[in-house]
């Protein structure tokens, strides 16, 4: 326990927490009722739009066809006046710039009408582009800052939608945002470029599988967002949580996650509370918001949505870290989504789930029940697993920050080494595969890559594996190794680009084999099949992720171990990728390389800060703690020597000891952030892990050590168990 009033003020909060609001209830109004009650959904638009103009915008939506600027205006008037009958006095175009975070920039709907008066205005133009100021967004050195002219596109794909505030309401209209060079300045620019890649490639397969209607194919994603919820008090008492997300002191409780009570376990009434409330908000925006449910560290939980189409579940991921914390803090909490807020304790992922279908062809990585089936899914299945190979390196790119190195490189779920989970079923299935699947389809007679000859594939083609970060789970993939507070444009992005290009690898092969004659089609398959799994299968592991033998095994197989963001986010940058993005028209080398610029950055930024953060809470908070019981030790040894008492003077000498440690941590920590690591950002980057991220651990071990000393009432620290367990 620590001295600090926080303490006190948070056992206050939790003993006395009674609603924030009214009780809401589902029985007056039925969940059913309000979902999706701000959105500006296909069945208000049908209800409001003349019908050629719903017909057009409908065909842009579900086809991808090229939007028509004449209907513009006519959608803009019917956006403008629904949002005002639901109280809307501005409009905002919402975008999401490569900071990670959602920006907008909201104007009125009022124009003076010369009379002295005013009226609603809402032109087309206004709904499809905007030209907010673009200077202050990073943009990797694509413009310089005069050059600030950046503009914002409607996405017609994902819906326009209203923010509630008590004070008023806000038309959001998601757009891309883009240079005045027509340059992606943004998360969505790519990602709606690739998914456009990967439905033409993934058409070209369907093609070959005899499938004549086939709508777009589109992949999809359902992200489950853990995140950590702490009391305001003890948010704002703690200088490292407010400034940098994440606890840069503090010594394990007693107690921590290793009774495994908290998973899944009863949820607090006033986390209850806020969960409640805040799915209602997310229902009301159309955000399928589905499970909930206690995560494995104390003070850690998880909401998951029902998977969408990749951009629109970006978009309500957006949406959903911005709600969750909003809403945290109306009941006294903060909602923390920092990877590893708390150290030696779980840290929060964003299990991203990846799958991609249509409406005609349903799920195209679902095993189905029939063998031609699962010979398309075995195609699907294998360029996934083909890509992941293929492209392990830009996977650990792509989800590099500073945040989430505390949970990848550093022996916890899951590991930087990219391998794929497939289940033993279906593992055995490909093994079969490469071993002759030929003869057997011989036998056979018609059948499709010796798949026939396998009893059909249960629903969950696999048993569960926690340490995989890529792992195959009955009819998606999920990818794990996403960080609970990164944007999941970015791995989706790299996602849809990779396996647009297995596709791509995979159709290029077949077409000509085939030529038409579709009986060919299965030996061809079979031939395909049998190569990639030849020269991708090690990426395949079904064993624990996180044992010292994998390590040692991933290295023979020659699978890239990435720990750091200094090792992986070159990787964005490699020749490889570039010709990659390049060539499947998702980011121009200059894109590519503006981002990869601009992720360094702020890794520099991250770590630096943190640095920062340490020198000024050691010196300040930390130090002086540690002097006054130094103060108090040696006083008291004293007195007991100067009435003849003999003082045992061991825990005076452990703190001196530590005191010494602690400010000479503190000088060498200074004088690493003193100086820059070489002339590139990246040589910076690598000083800032190699130098000064050390040094930081290094005044924290002694800060923590003291913790575990100085007497409580003199800690000025909220601790790690009042932080994890008051709640
Ligand atoms: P877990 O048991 O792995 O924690 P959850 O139920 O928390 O699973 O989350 C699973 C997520 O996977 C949900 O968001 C769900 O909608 C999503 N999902 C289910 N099927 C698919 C699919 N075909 N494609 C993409 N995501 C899917
Ligand atoms: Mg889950």
């Amino acid at each position: 326990m620590s001295g600090s009033t926080a303490r006190l003020q948070a056992i206050e909060a939790v003993t006395n927490y009674h609603p924030v609001t009214a009780p809401l209830s589902f029985s007056k109004v039925s969940a059913t009722e309000f979902f999706g009650a701000n959105v500006f959904n296909k069945t208000v638009m049908k209800a409001r739009l003349p019908k050629p103009v719903y017909r057009s915008l409908l065909k842009t939506i579900d086809t991808g066809s090229v939007l028509d600027p004449s209907i513009a205006d006519a959608v803009a008037a019917a956006m403008k006046d629904w949002a005002i009958e639901k109280g809307a006095t501005h409009y905002a175009h919402v975008f999401y710039p490569l900071t990670g975070f959602t920006a907008e920039k909201h104007d009125s709907f009022l124009s003076p009408d010369g009379d002295g008066g005013a009226l609603a205005e809402f032109a087309g133009k206004t709904l499809t582009q905007g030209e907010p100021d673009a200077s202050s967004f990073p943009n990797g050195g694509i413009r310089n800052t005069f050059e600030a002219r950046g503009y914002t596109m409607w996405d017609v794909t994902s819906p326009a939608y209203i923010l509630e505030n008590p004070n008023g309401m806000t038309l959001c209209i998601p757009t891309a945002f883009v240079s005045w060079t027509g340059e992606a300045l943004d998360k969505k620019t790519p990602l709606l470029r690739s998914m456009q890649s990967l439905n033409k490639h993934a058409q070209r397969i369907l093609k070959l599988f005899g499938h004549e209607k086939i709508d777009t194919v589109v992949s999809y994603a359902g992200p489950e967002q853990e995140y950590f919820l702490v009391d305001r008090h003890f948010f704002f008492s703690r200088p490292d949580l407010l400034g940098t997300g994440r606890t840069l002191f503090g010594a394990l409780p007693p107690k921590g996650q290793e009774f495994e009570d908290h998973y899944f376990g009863a949820i607090p009434e006033r986390v209850l509370a806020f969960m409640l409330d805040a799915e209602r908000e997310l229902f009301k925006l159309g955000v399928p918001a589905k499970t909930r449910h206690n995560e494995v560290a104390p003070g850690q939980f998880e909401m998951a949505p029902v998977f969408e189409n990749a951009n629109l579940a970006t978009d309500h991921q957006q949406l959903t870290m911005v709600t969750l914390r909003r809403v945290a803090e109306k009941y006294g909490m903060e909602c923390l989504l920092h990877e590893k807020p708390f150290a030696g304790v779980n840290g929060s992922g964003k299990h991203v789930n990846y799958s991609l279908g249509n409406a005609t062809q349903g799920n195209l990585l679902d095993p189905g029940d029939t063998p031609h089936a699962n010979a398309q899914f075995l195609v699907f299945c294998a360029a996934v697993i083909r890509a992941v190979h293929r492209w392990s390196g830009l996977l650990r790119a792509v989800v590099a920050t500073a945040s989430n190195d505390h949970r990848l490189g550093a022996n916890e779920a899951p590991p930087a080494i990219i391998s794929v989970f497939l289940g033993e079923q279906l593992a055995d299935i490909f093994e079969q595969v490469t071993n002759g699947g030929a003869t057997s389809s011989k036998s056979k007679g018609t059948l499709t890559v010796g798949v026939d000859t396998l009893p059909n594939l249960p629903k969950d083609a696999g048993d569960r594996n926690r340490t995989s970060p890529f792992a195959f789970t009955g009819n998606r993939f999920e990818f794990r190794a996403v960080g609970s507070s990164q944007s999941i444009a970015g791995p989706l992005v790299a996602l849809n680009t990779i396996l647009a290009e297995s596709l791509d690898f995979i159709a290029s092969r077949l077409e000509p084999a085939v030529a038409g004659d579709a009986t060919k089609l299965n030996g061809a398959v079979q031939k395909v099949l049998a190569e990639i799994i030849a020269e991708h299968g090690s990426v395949i592991f079904n064993g624990d992720g996180y044992s010292q033998a994998w390590h040692k095994e991933a290295a023979q197989r020659g699978l890239p171990n990435l720990r750091s963001c200094v090792d992986a986010l070159p990787l964005l940058g490699s020749p490889e990728a570039t010709a990659l993005f390049a060539k499947y028209g998702v980011l121009t080398e200059r894109e590519l390389h503006s981002r990869m610029d601009i992720y360094l950055e702020q890794y520099c930024l991250t770590v630096a800060l943190e640095a920062r953060t340490t020198i000024e809470m050691a010196r300040t908070i930390v130090f002086p703690a540690a002097i006054r019981y130094q103060g108090e030790l040696a006083a008291t040894g004293a007195n007991l020597k100067a009435v003849g008492c003999v003082f045992d003077t061991a825990t005076l000498d452990k703190v001196t000891a530590l005191v010494k440690e602690l400010q000479d941590g503190i000088d060498t920590l200074e004088s690493a952030l003193g100086h820059h690591g070489g002339s590139s950002k990246l040589d910076h980057a690598q000083h800032l892990h190699d130098e000064v991220l050390p040094a930081m651990a290094a005044v924290r071990l002694a800060a923590d050590t003291l913790e575990g000393i100085v007497a409580d009432d003199l800690w000025p620290l909220a601790t790690y168990q009042e932080m994890l367990f008051i709640l």
